[in-house]
């Protein structure tokens, strides 16, 4: 059993620590990040990315990863691969401790553990992502220009996500297990509005039809949940909009969550309700959920961070004087 110390410790290794770990380096708080069980993030089983600014050229999520993570470590980061299985924040330094007892205390920790998009759990939805089936119209919907699309919900993302579809798409369904949404009004009203979408309602998905050889997916197999009736839609792309699990099952009743499990911030901030302890990225962010904007709320994160460790060692050279 070892214990690392450091000024800034960092969990999680999508674009949100990453940064964090890039800006606290150049800092001088030589950062120590701890990757977690999927290092790299959402990214890493994301091919195409053609949003990522400073680009012109089509990049892979593997890569701009890759990028990121030797980036972060030629400015001196020092990452560590482990499982944090306990976490103390209850006095400082914090602490996270890893599956094979290592000790990680920090004077400042930054949380970027991100989030997961749910999935239907369908075998055809898995042999079938980034093939026509995918969980980010903002990040694929792009791919789909004058095609046939399906949005699978109906919640605030589903309905976002139709309504961002029809930028690109002249034809988009959305399709709904019940007989009304539960995103909020005005975007409701938008959606009904559009002239390009139509709504299914009490539909869910049986099945994602592949089309065999290098077509992907061609069409949904329905199945109506009033009256068991099946149903088939032909379509280019489906978008499942189901909600997202934040990782905070670490943090429950240390740091403060909101009522969908996302960490909470004070506007305008990454600082949560434990002083010394930032969030940034999908993980106390339910509204953008793009690498960019993970990034940019890492920065924020080593900021406050370094911001936050300067004025209490002012406090501490003011007291001694
Ligand atoms: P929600 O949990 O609000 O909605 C999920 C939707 O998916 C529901 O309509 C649900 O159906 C449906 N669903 C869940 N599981 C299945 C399944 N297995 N099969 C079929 N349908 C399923 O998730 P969101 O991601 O939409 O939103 C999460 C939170 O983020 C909310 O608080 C939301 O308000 C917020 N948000 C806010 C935004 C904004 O303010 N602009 C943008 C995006 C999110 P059912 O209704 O039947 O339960």
């Amino acid at each position: 059993m070892t214990t690392h110390t450091t000024r800034m410790l960092i969990l999680g290794s999508g674009p949100a620590g990453l940064t964090a770990a890039i800006y606290g380096a150049r800092a001088g708080l030589k950062p120590i990040l701890v990757q977690g069980i999927q290092p790299g993030g959402q990214l890493m089983t994301t091919t195409d990315v053609e949003n990522y600014p400073g680009f012109a050229d089509v990049i892979q999520g593997p890569w701009l990863m890759e990028q990121m993570q030797k980036q972060a470590e030629h400015v001196g980061t020092q990452l560590m691969y482990d499982t944090i299985v306990e976490v103390d924040v209850s006095q400082r330094p914090f602490r996270l401790i890893g599956d094979g007892g290592d000790v990680y205390e920090g004077d400042t920790l930054v949380i970027a553990t991100g989030a997961q998009a749910k999935w239907l759990g369908l075998d055809s939805e898995e042999a079938l992502k980034g093939k026509g089936v995918s969980a980010c119209a903002t990040c694929d919907g792009f791919f789909y220009r004058g095609k046939k699309v399906a949005v699978i919900g109906g919640g605030n993302t589903a309905v976002e996500e139709a309504l961002y579809l029809t930028n690109h798409s002249p034809d988009v369904t959305i399709i709904h297990r019940r007989d009304h949404f539960r995103a909020e009004k005005i975007l409701q009203d938008r959606l009904f509005a559009h002239k390009n979408v139509s709504v299914l309602w009490n539909k869910e998905v049986a099945e994602f039809v592949d089309g065999g050889g290098t077509a992907g997916l061609i069409a949904l197999e329905l199945r109506d949940t009033v009256t068991g009736e099946r149903s088939r839609l032909d379509t280019d792309g489906g978008f499942v909009a189901i909600g997202h699990h934040p990782a905070t099952e670490l943090f429950r009743g240390h740091v403060e969550l909101d009522e969908d499990h996302y960490i909470k911030v004070e506007t305008g901030t990454t600082k949560t309700n434990v002083p010394g302890v930032f969030a940034c990225g999908d993980v106390m962010d339910k509204h953008y959920r793009q690498a960019v904007t993970a990034a940019g709320s890492g920065c924020m994160a080593a900021l406050d961070a370094e911001r936050f460790l300067a004025a209490e060692d002012f406090k501490v050279a003011e007291a001694a004087e």
